[in-house]
C-alpha cells in the first residue's frame, strides 16, 4: 500500500500529521511534504485514518496490486 498526495490539493490543515505526524510527515510551512510514499504493514490503519482526515481529499491511498509483487 501507498500514498499518494496531491500537493496542488493540500492546504495545510494538518489534520492527516494529527492522526500520525510519523506518517503524514510535513514541510515547515505545514503542507504534505512527500508526493508518494510507501505504508507498511504495521502503518495501514493509522494511514487509512489519516487519509479520511484529509478535508481537502488531498490524500490518496493505492491498494498493492498483483503487479507489484512480480
Ligand atoms: S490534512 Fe490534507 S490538506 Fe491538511 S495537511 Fe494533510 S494533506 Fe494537506
Amino acid at each position: 500500500m501507498k500514498i499518494i498526495a496531491n500537493a496542488g490539493l493540500c492546504s495545510g490543515h494538518a489534520r492527516c500529521a494529527a492522526v500520525s505526524p510519523d506518517i503524514f510527515t510535513l514541510t515547515d510551512d505545514g503542507y504534505i511534504g512527500f508526493a508518494e510514499r510507501d505504508v507498511t504493514p504495521a502503518e495501514e490503519a493509522l494511514a487509512r485514518r489519516g487519509v479520511r482526515a484529509c478535508p481537502e481529499r488531498a490524500l490518496t491511498l493505492v491498494e498493492d496490486s498483483a503487479a507489484d509483487m512480480v
